[in-house]
């Protein structure tokens, strides 16, 4: 069971124990905002509140960018399953540049992509084939693609992420 954690202005900021976000909530340092009503947590000292969402009372600064975890779903939601050489309804997952030739997993190097561009292009480069990407790949950023990167998603949070843009 875990909890997500809110930052002070309500943007998703992590994922931890219940456990831990309890020890957040006894020491004043988060507020329960959402609880596992069917789930209390029983301990020797009586019954509390299983927190399912958490928001911390003062805002923490968040000091370097999280990567976003590469999933191939994920690149296909982020390409909105549109190819990115045709724009076509897109399936599939492309390595811009080759795996053959160096070309690496990462959010730069991968692309949602039609089958039919997908056999066309093969393992030849871009240069090779005249053709051109219909936007330059990066890793996503937004709360809610953050939120996803930080643990398995829960329906209980919906509320609190944001749409990915
Ligand atoms: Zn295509």
């Amino acid at each position: 069971m875990r909890t997500l954690v809110l930052n002070a202005g309500y943007e998703p900021l992590a994922v931890v124990s219940f456990r831990r976000a309890l020890v957040l909530v006894m020491n004043n340092k988060a507020t329960i905002i959402k609880a596992d009503d069917d789930n209390p947590v029983s301990s020797t000292t009586g019954d509390y509140e299983r927190p399912s969402v958490i928001i911390l009372s003062r805002y923490v600064r968040v000091p370097y960018v999280r990567r976003v975890p590469l999933t191939r779903r994920g690149v296909l939601r982020r390409d909105a399953h549109h190819c990115a050489y045709c724009g076509r309804s897109a399936n599939t997952i492309d390595h811009v540049v080759p795996k053959s030739r160096g070309g690496e997993e990462s959010w730069e190097n991968l692309v949602a992509c039609c089958f039919r561009c997908n056999n066309v292009k093969g393992d030849r480069t871009l240069a090779q084939l005249g053709w051109n990407l219909r936007f330059t790949p990066r890793m996503p950023s937004g709360p809610a693609w953050l939120a996803l990167g930080l643990d398995r998603h829960q329906p209980a949070w919906d509320d609190f992420l944001a749409p990915a843009a």
